[in-house]
């Protein structure tokens, strides 16, 4: 398996210090990095790190996905996921650049750095997305290591869950008081886009799912259009909550699609949601989808269903910052 100072070093070996392009302000030289929730700070610096020593956008949330997918113990990404309903831990995850270029791996098992071989899938494999035994097959045959991923605490938690064994994800269940210890972080993605010295975008959305999930689920984050869509015309997207509402939606896709109209970001991810509530009002109600967005002009949106989605923004060479999103429902 690849080690992180050596996918360092060769991710900043390939990138150049591109010129700035024009337009491109000054203030944003290193380029910006956003990414979801509280461990998107941790990623964001991940990111930045390879931005601002010239590295391309693509480098940049390979590196903030793999900070996510190595160092938490979070529950929801990399391997310290909560497993499935049977006890396995699956893991999903997509990278897409400006240029339309994507790869992905979904129902993932024992590999450490899903969001490597999903790169790997989009650079060395004629294909977009391989699943399962498959795609552990390919991450083999690319080098990775097989690792027992799933952890004593996630165990433990996927045994307090069994007790009742109801698949009831709710509404920001990190927040919520009555949350089983199981519940806890039962759903959550990392999904970051960045625009680099260049003007170009990309983006990288990595998740274990959601908790007790059914055996083989596959949610948004692995589907190009679903969790991520970036196109260096427009701009960028991603989602985290419900993958069922991302995918029917075709959220991310549309978000840029509504940007690519006119919208701002903001303007766009609230009208992606709104069309989630206007088809699945009572569902809408007590289910979460939290939407970042990032135009090719640098500018941000961000907006859940309801309250709690915060997202981290890294921009103008300083330590990330965490930031509330607006939401559509205020309680
Ligand atoms: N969107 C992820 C999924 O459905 C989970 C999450 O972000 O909360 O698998």
């Amino acid at each position: 398996m690849i080690s992180r100072r050596i996918w360092l070093k060769t991710a900043l070996a390939s990138g150049s210090a591109l010129a700035l392009p024009a337009g491109f302000a000054n203030a944003r030289s290193f380029g910006k990095v956003v990414s979801t929730w509280d461990f998107g700070v941790g990623a964001n610096n991940a990111a930045w790190q390879v931005l601002r020593a010239g590295g391309s956008a693509l480098d940049a949330v390979e590196g903030g996905a793999r900070w996510a997918e190595s160092e938490l113990c979070n529950a929801t990404v990399g391997h310290c996921g909560n497993p499935d309903r049977d006890g396995y831990l699956t893991l999903d995850a997509s990278i897409m650049d400006g240029d339309g270029r994507c790869g992905a791996v979904a129902a993932l098992e024992d590999i450490a750095h899903p969001i490597s071989v999903a790169r790997q899938v989009m650079e060395k494999s004629p294909h977009v997305l391989l699943v399962g035994a498959g795609a552990q097959q390919f991450a083999i045959a690319q080098g990775f290591e097989k690792t027992a991923l799933l952890t004593e605490s996630a165990k433990k938690a996927w045994q307090t869950w069994q007790r009742e064994s109801k698949y009831q994800p709710t509404i920001n269940p990190e927040r919520a008081s009555k949350a089983l210890p199981g519940d806890k972080n039962n759903h959550d993605t990392l999904g970051m886009l960045a625009i680099d010295q260049s003007g170009k975008l990309a983006g990288a959305c990595t998740t274990s799912g959601m908790a007790w999930k059914m055996r083989g689920r596959v949610g948004d984050s692995p589907i190009i259009g679903a969790g991520l869509y970036v196109d260096n015309e427009v701009g960028a997207a991603t989602a985290s909550g419900m993958g069922e509402e991302m995918i029917r939606n075709a959220t991310s896709f549309l978000v840029v699609e509504l940007m690519r109209q006119g919208k701002s970001p903001q303007e766009a991810c609230l009208a992606a949601l709104e069309r989630i509530v206007k088809k699945r009002e009572e569902a809408s109600k007590n289910l979460q989808v939290c939407l970042l967005a990032l135009n090719k002009h640098g500018e941000v949106g961000a907006y859940a269903l309801h309250q709690g989605f915060v997202y981290a923004l890294c921009e103008h060479d300083k330590d990330a910052r965490l930031i509330d999103a607006s939401s559509v429902f205020s309680s």
